[in-house]
Parts: C-alpha cells; sequence; structure tokens
C-alpha cells in the first residue's frame, strides 16, 4: 500500500477554513452555530461529498462523512475532531484532526486500499464551552453523558436556547436521538495537536497518548466578615481573603505531595468583595480546576481540599462553600488501539512517545463507548488558543500518514 499525503491540499484547506472567522487574521474565532460556522461547516461538506464520502448531520450538528466498508454492517472505525474555536483562537487546534484525518482518508482511498469496516470522519460540535458553557457537546451527546433532557435546556449568552439554536442553524430531529448504540465503533482514533512543549523539546515527531486527563472543577465561596481596614484590629478580623490565600496554597500542596507529576491544580479565578483598598474582604470566590490521569488520586485532591476547607472555616471563624460543576472521569486508551499507533509509527520510521493528554478532548467522552486512542503532533513552544499557534505541515502531513496506516489497520 503506497500512502501519499498532498502536503500542499492540506496546507491550502488548513488556511481556507482559517479563513471562516470572526476574527482579524492571524487570530481565528468560530462559535458554534455562528453564520461563520456554518459557513465553514458547509464548505467542509463539500469537501467530504467531494473525497467521495457520504455525509450525515445528527440533531446537534456532529457531521459524520462515511467510506463504507465492505461489510457496511460492521462496527466503525472513526476519526476526527473539531473545527470550533474559541475567540481569538489559532487555526490548527481540531482542524489537525479534521483535515488531517479527510486526507488520511482520501489517501487510504487513492492507495487502492479497500476497508472491511467502514470508516467515518466524525466531526464534532462544540468542542469549546464558549457559547453554551459546557465543553464537548457533541461528544457528551455521543456518549450518552449528557442527556438530551440537560442539553436542550442549555442556553447561550443572549438567552437562547440550545434547542432555538440548533434549529435555526437547520439542525432538526430529537436530540435523544444522537446517542450512539455501544459497539457503534470498532475503534476511534483523534489526531491534534499537543498543546503542550514536550514533543518538540523532546524533537520526537509524533505522541501516542496513553491517557487523557480529566478536570474537576469548584467554584468556592468564603464569606468572612467585612469593616474598616482602620477600625477592626487583627484579632477581631473574618477576613476572606487571607481564609482563601491559606486555601490557595492548601490546594496547591495537595496536587505537589499527590505523589504523581500527573496530578495538577490551578486556582484560576479570585472575585473579591467589595474590593475596596481601605476595606476588609467580606467574601471572596474562587474556581479551582484539578485534573489527574488517576480518578483515585484527583479525588483524594478533592477530599484533601474539603478537609482544609473545613479546618481554614474553623480557624478563621468563615464559612466556606463548595460547589461541585463537574468531574469527568479520566480515562486509559485501548490498548489494541495504541498499538495499531505504534505499529504504524514503527512500519513508517517514526519516532513516537507514550504520553498523557493533559487537556481533554471529545475522545475523552468517545472512550465511555469505544476503544479510543489519540495521536499528537508537535506544536510551536505548545502555544495554544492564542493565534500564533502554529503546527508545521511536514509535521500534520506525518501525523496524517501514521493515521492513514492506524486507519487501514484497524478497519482491515
Ligand atoms: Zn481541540
Amino acid at each position: 500500500m503506497n500512502l501519499v499525503i498532498d502536503r500542499d491540499r492540506l496546507l491550502s484547506e488548513i488556511e481556507t477554513l482559517a479563513s471562516f472567522s470572526d476574527a482579524e487574521a492571524p487570530a481565528v474565532t468560530r462559535i458554534v452555530f455562528t453564520p461563520t460556522d456554518l459557513k465553514a461547516r458547509a464548505w467542509l461538506k463539500e469537501h467530504c461529498e467531494d473525497a467521495g464520502l457520504s455525509v450525515r448531520q445528527d440533531a446537534i450538528g456532529n457531521t459524520f462523512a462515511r467510506w463504507s466498508g465492505s461489510d457496511p454492517a460492521a462496527s466503525v472505525v472513526g476519526t476526527g475532531s473539531h473545527i470550533d474555536a474559541i475567540p481569538n483562537a489559532g487555526r490548527y487546534d481540531g482542524i489537525v484532526g479534521v483535515l488531517g484525518g479527510l486526507e488520511a482518508m482520501r489517501a487510504l482511498r487513492q492507495s487502492g486500499f479497500r476497508p472491511k469496516h467502514s470508516i467515518e470522519l466524525l466531526v464534532f460540535t462544540s468542542e469549546e464551552p464558549t457559547r453554551f458553557g459546557i465543553g464537548c457537546l457533541g461528544s457528551r451527546l455521543l456518549s450518552g453523558t449528557c442527556s438530551a433532557d440537560a442539553a436542550s435546556k442549555l442556553t447561550d449568552r443572549d438567552g437562547a436556547s440550545l434547542e432555538q439554536v440548533r434549529l435555526a442553524a437547520g439542525f432538526a430531529g430529537e436530540l435523544a436521538a444522537v446517542k450512539l448504540a455501544t459497539g457503534y465503533y470498532k475503534a476511534f482514533v483523534e489526531l491534534h495537536i499537543e498543546q503542550g512543549p514536550i514533543l518538540e523539546r523532546e524533537r520526537i515527531a509524533l505522541g501516542v497518548v496513553t491517557h487523557i486527563a480529566a478536570p474537576a472543577s469548584f467554584r468556592v465561596s468564603i464569606e468572612g466578615s467585612g469593616g474598616h481596614a482602620g477600625g477592626v484590629l487583627m484579632a477581631d478580623r473574618k477576613d476572606a481573603l487571607c481564609a482563601a490565600a491559606e486555601l490557595i496554597l492548601a490546594i496547591e500542596n495537595a496536587a505537589l505531595t499527590s505523589g504523581a507529576i500527573d496530578t495538577v491544580a490551578t486556582v484560576g479565578m479570585c472575585e473579591i468583595f467589595p474590593g475596596a483598598v481601605n476595606s476588609i474582604p467580606s467574601r471572596v470566590h474562587l474556581s479551582v480546576d484539578i485534573r489527574d490521569t488517576d480518578l483515585q488520586r484527583r479525588d483524594a485532591v478533592m477530599q484533601k481540599m474539603e478537609t482544609v476547607c473545613r479546618a481554614i472555616s474553623d480557624k478563621r471563624q468563615v464559612s466556606i462553600h463548595t460547589e461541585l460543576l463537574n468531574a469527568d472521569p479520566p480515562v486509559d486508551s485501548a490498548p489494541e488501539v495504541i498499538d495499531a499507533l505504534t505499529q504504524s509509527c514503527r512500519k513508517h520510521s517514526v519516532s513516537f512517545l507514550p504520553m498523557v493528554s493533559r487537556a481533554y478532548h471529545d475522545s475523552l467522552f468517545i472512550a465511555r463507548i469505544a476503544p479510543v486512542a489519540m495521536l499528537f503532533i508537535p506544536c510551536r513552544h505548545g502555544y495554544s488558543h492564542r493565534p500564533d499557534e502554529f503546527a508545521s505541515t511536514e509535521d500534520i502531513a506525518r501525523g496524517a500518514l501514521v493515521l492513514a496506516q492506524t486507519l487501514a489497520t484497524l478497519s482491515a
């Protein structure tokens, strides 16, 4: 099998897709179900059809472009990613998995390969949480992680419901019908930029993802007592920000001492009330994000945080309330998909590194209904979600080549 990736076509398609944007180049902004997103979808659908694939869209707009195998009833081998982009993002996040996946399928067709299992390119709706406040909307519905009922109640910043927005965008049908049957997929592989610096630093061509970390996020409210910065003596204070400071350091320490480098914890937001130079902080809101590749270890950090909250609350006479916003379990990649990826790397003499995905992706949710693994390509300085995000055409083409080989192995 002679697999040829057309780099020029891949590069020109990446450039064209980046032109569907609500931000000035080189920045890309493409929010789900905006006119710009719909134009990009139409363009992509046409390219899939030109490649000989048959396209269907579900009620949430997940798009499947299918190359039927010789056994159309057999389980499907899937690949794909997302094309939505957060405000002021770059042109590679998600895109390389979609256009790289399409190019891989074209290369397979041109090589004369004929799959037994159908191969499908899947473009997920709303991987980014920008519009509806929840990431991976399409894959959550496909995997049954989010119910149709819960999804239909989501609203955007303008108060429009997901139901209204998707119907206006032309996606009809029952949201409940989006969920795929377990066994639909034989395997699923997502090609993606690393969004971290390791491959570039180590000069390794590709990353084979063995674990996908998942975040648990909390909103923490600390209620103390305010007052005049001059009038209230130190012994009488219930300073909510001092309590927050102790808590932030304790959360950092819980992650640092978990025993594994894969544990990370971040307090990324801190709102202080009333926020005046001469006023004791009476109330503080914190956001907490704890991630790990191991569920037990992540839960242990969460429990430590709860214990520390009680101790600080007693000691400082403040009330601390924690609200769990989400806690998706991390996943391990499927050994058979990892094997197919590593064998493909070896076959094409491409260096690879088994690695952890520290960001989460649609694959985290598809892993609940299918054997999944991911393939990472290097990106410059590990930058992502910013306009200077960059992956070289050579690296993307290499990823598409290994992906094509992997899809061939899995679908034979
Ligand atoms: Zn992405």
